[in-house]
């Protein structure tokens, strides 16, 4: 099988970045950030407050800010960062999808997922992707760069405002598992997550045993968010628990093999005391077979990990399909065998292509100004990545 070359460089990945955003900064640099501005400190946690408790973008709406400064500091510390391009909702619209539109022309998605008890939002932390997954459409278009920390933050304070105006409750939850590799784009990754985390005016508050990081295992970069104190849930996507089939469906396992993956998962769960979530898309003939669930079993038994099964979105044309329904049920069954909680992830947003780097590529087939044109191509079949 031909695949496209995993992308790991920094520097093409950190390429056209944003202008500065209050979002990039903790509260003391934005206290600098003002103060060269001429404004006094205290500015500061105005802007914060209207930003991260209020949810204003829009500084000419601050209106306890003077008038003769709101320009200024709109210029200097709220660039525009996302632009709606497309939205659609599913699910009696408790499912709602934004394809956004970056500064330089990269398109990026969220979903804000609705549910009795709660709102969650999957976020994008990079436009496109350079892990190279085979059965991804995000992976076969490549790495267009990094996002930064503000355009990662933007996406949970618009889901949290329209979570609000939909009536889907207050915002709680965050999973990156949008497009991109989070842990490939670690320090703005991190800085996001702090931003996220921590109480407002200096961010938004949530709790970060609601904020689930995925990755495909990363394994340096596991091992430095387990020290970063943070407590946010691991996701793993394993995909296989063998290094033959693993190495093909994940490449970055030609680095970092399905054991020193594990390990550094098994580390990440002591320290942080949080449950790994092990995240598996169930492709027909490929990776279901029950040996493999069998195989799976050993690997996490008595682990402090969930396995979250996601039936592969099936795409006309794609030569990867969802399994059947009874080779799912018996993949579940042979892991509960072992004691290894396991759930099959909803479809949540299926008819509105929610799966992650599908709605890109439709709007990319659509126009041709609307990014890096491969992505039309790409085969689909991606995994579902957004529900909880
Ligand atoms: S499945 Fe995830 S990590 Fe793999 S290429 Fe797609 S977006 Fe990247």
């Amino acid at each position: 099988m031909t695949m496209p070359a995993l992308n790991l460089s920094p520097a093409k990945a950190n390429r056209s970045l944003p202008s500065r955003h209050l979002a990039d900064l903790d509260l003391a640099q934005r206290r600098e950030a003002v103060a060269e501005l001429g404004e006094p400190a205290f500015r500061a946690n105005q802007l914060s407050h209207h930003y991260f408790a209020r949810r204003e973008t829009d500084v000419s709406a601050m209106t306890d800010l003077p008038a003769a400064s709101r320009e200024r500091l709109a210029e200097a510390l709220f660039p525009r960062l996302l632009t709606s391009v497309h939205q659609a909702e599913c699910d009696d619209g408790t499912t709602r999808k934004t394809l956004w539109r970056l500064h330089d022309g990269s398109l990026v998605e969220s979903v804000l997922m609705g549910y009795p008890q709660r709102a969650t939002v999957c976020v994008s932390s990079q436009a496109g992707c350079g892990m190279a997954c085979p059965f991804c459409a995000t992976g076969q278009a490549g790495l267009t760069r990094n996002m930064s920390t503000a355009e990662i933050v933007e996406q949970v304070v618009s889901a949290a405002r329209l979570s609000d105006e939909a009536g889907l409750g207050r915002l709680s939850h965050v999973v990156f598992m949008g497009m991109g590799e989070p842990l490939a784009n670690y320090s703005r990754l991190v800085a996001a997550l702090r931003r996220i985390t921590s109480p407002a005016p200096e961010g938004l508050g949530l709790s970060a045993r609601h904020i689930t990081v995925s990755t495909v295992g990363l394994v340096p970069a596991i091992r430095r968010l387990t020290e970063e104190d943070l407590s946010v849930t691991l996701a793993v996507s394993l995909h296989a628990p063998d290094d033959e089939l693993r190495d093909e469906l994940v490449p970055i396992n030609n680095r970092w093999k399905v054991a020193e993956v594990l390990d550094s998962a098994w580390h990440y769960a002591k320290r942080t005391g949080r449950r790994v979530s092990i995240e598996y898309a169930m492709i027909r003939d490929v990776n279901d077979q029950p040996w493999r669930a069998d195989l799976l079993g050993r690997l996490l038994k008595g682990k402090l990990a969930h396995v979250n099964l996601i039936p592969l979105n099936p795409t006309p044309g794609s030569r990867w399909d969802a399994s059947p329904k009874d080779v799912e049920r018996e993949f579940v069954a042979r892991l509960r065998a072992v004691g290894v909680p396991t759930t099959v992830r909803d479809t949540r947003g299926r008819e509105i292509d929610g799966a992650c780097g599908q709605l890109a590529a439709t709007q990319r087939s659509d126009d041709p100004q609307g990014g890096t044109e491969e992505l039309a191509h790409a085969p689909r079949g991606e995994s579902r990545k957004v529900a909880l």
